[in-house]
C-alpha cells in the first residue's frame, strides 16, 4: 500500500511504501524538545520505501543536537514532514504522519519513544535499522549528505 502526503502548502510531498497495516506498524511519538514542539508523530518500516519530492530552496534542513539528521522543514508553511539520514544509496527516513497528514495513521494509538540516553553511535545504527530507505526526487537532494555532519 502507499501512503502519500505533502505539507500545509504542497511545496513538500513524501509517498511511503509499506506491506503493513497502519496498525500493525504503529506510530511513535518521539519524546525530544523538537518533536514535541512539532507534535510530531513518526512512522518508519526498514521494508518499505520512502519518495520525497521537493525543490532545494524549498525546503530548510534544519539539525541540532548530536547532528546525526537533518529535518526536513518547509520554508514557506514551516511544517515538518521528516527526518533524513544517509546519502547515496543509503538514505534512510522517518517521516511525521502529523506534517504530511498520512490521515491513515492519525487514529493509530500513539506509543511514546524515549532516544535521549542513546550515545550517537547507538542513534545512527537505530536510525539505519529502523527507518525507511528513501529517495529524493530531485538530483540535488538525492546527492546530498543529510547528516552525520
Ligand atoms: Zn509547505
Amino acid at each position: 500500500m502507499r501512503y502519500s502526503g505533502q505539507c500545509h502548502c504542497g511545496k513538500l510531498t513524501a509517498s511511503f511504501e509499506t506491506q503493513k497495516t497502519p496498525a500493525a506498524l504503529g506510530v511513535r511519538t518521539c519524546q525530544c524538545d523538537f518533536c514535541r514542539r512539532h507534535g510530531a508523530v513518526n512512522i518508519s518500516d526498514p521494508d518499505g520505501e520512502v519518495t520525497i519530492d521537493c525543490a532545494p530552496k524549498d525546503v530548510e534542513r534544519y539539525s541540532f543536537a548530536l547532528r546525526t539528521a537533518d529535518f526536513l522543514i518547509c520554508k514557506s508553511c514551516g511544517v515538518y514532514v521528516a527526518a533524513v539520514m544517509g546519502e547515496g544509496d543509503s538514505i534512510v527516513s522517518t517521516l511525521n504522519v502529523v506534517g504530511l497528514r498520512l490521515k491513515d495513521f492519525l487514529a493509530v494509538a500513539e506509543a511514546p519513544a524515549e532516544y535521549g540516553a542513546e550515545t550517537t553511535e547507538e542513534r545512527i545504527a537505530r536510525r539505519f535499522d529502523k527507518w525507511t530507505p528513501t529517495r529524493f526526487e530531485h538530483p540535488d537532494l538525492a546527492a546530498s549528505n543529510f547528516g552525520p555532519h
